[in-house]
């Protein structure tokens, strides 16, 4: 069979089964693996009432925001950017991240969320950047080419490549702060960028010409690779919580249902490759694992990929 390109970051594995989020969840370890952003476009366009009532929404939020700015309110402000992010995700489920799977979860995401947006706004240490970045914006040029109207290239790239280096840059701070620890546990820094980067993909793409798209997506690492691959050997399981039927691949230990968004656990144990005992598989099963009877250290899925 013929498919996207995805190799997870964790355990080395291929994307198999089918997926319809934006997010591409392994099927063998059960962790966040890519970003797939053309799902993500898709999902924006599945219902023009969707995004519509989305939009006025946040016209509202927009509003009260900038009053708060101008008076100089950040702690407020960066309340209400909790309750805009909180609307945000509930009007699009599908953009939050399924690792994001629990309350206490949920809260430091948007805690984040709203702090880098304050911090964005508030912290002079960026204005330099934001004004640079406003710069290159009011620089890009228009033409019209392959039927429509498209941004140059020559105008675009510095842009693009100024605001990569500056989002890459704002991100290193919140993966250093103590605060945001489990940050990185369910939502791994590269993996998040991917998520940012792909907002601006989507509303650029449009903009420019073939060449040009091309190179970008490469450039913001979306350029999209097809393997052809066997369908490996697994068997069929109907999903724990929703009784939908799932495909899981010999050697898997957590399998991603699309249709209610929840982690199967398939294998809770797993036998010792040195003394046959039997073990618990750790909550993260692509992270090396002691055995518990000998400390002989398993790799419970990297070598099915070498
Ligand atoms: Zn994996
Ligand atoms: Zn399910
Ligand atoms: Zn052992």
């Amino acid at each position: 069979m013929r498919i996207k390109k995805f190799i997870c970051y964790n355990c080395g594995a291929p994307k198999i089964n089918e997926y319809k989020s934006p997010y591409v969840v392994c099927d063998y370890c059960g962790s966040l693996m890519d970003i797939d952003y053309t799902i993500g476009m898709d999902v924006w366009n599945i219902s023009g009432s969707r995004t519509l009532k989305y939009q006025k929404g946040k016209y509202k939020f927009e509003n009260k925001l900038q009053q708060l700015l101008s008076q100089g309110k950040q702690t407020e402000y960066q309340n209400l950017q909790i309750e805009y992010w909180d609307y945000y995700y509930k009007v699009f489920p599908e953009y939050l991240p399924p690792s994001v799977s629990n309350e206490a979860k949920y809260k430091v995401y948007l805690d984040i969320a709203a702090d880098s947006s304050t911090d964005a706004t508030f912290n002079k240490s960026w204005e330099a950047e934001n004004k640079k970045l406003n710069e290159f914006q009011s620089k890009l040029k228009y033409t019209v080419a392959e039927g429509k109207s498209v941004v140059t290239g020559e105008s675009f790239f510095p842009m693009a490549e100024f605001y990569i280096a500056y989002l890459k840059k704002s991100f290193k701070g919140f993966y250093s702060d103590e605060r945001y620890k489990l940050l990185n546990e369910f939502l791994p820094e590269q993996i998040h960028l991917k998520m940012k980067l792909s907002s601006f993909v989507q509303i650029w793409i449009p903009y420019l010409i073939e060449k040009d798209a091309d190179k970008f997506l490469e450039l913001a690492g979306f350029k999209q690779q097809f393997i052809e691959i066997e369908k490996p050997p697994g068997k069929e399981q109907d999903c724990y919580f929703c009784k939908t039927n799932l495909f899981i691949p010999e050697g898997s230990y957590q399998v991603y249902c699309e249709n209610c968004m929840k982690l199967n656990a398939v294998s809770s144990t797993f036998k010792c490759k040195s003394c046959g005992g039997e073990n618990s598989v750790p909550e993260n099963p692509a992270k090396p694992i002691d055995c518990v009877f000998c400390g002989t250290e398993n790799k419970l899925i990297r070598p099915l990929f070498g």
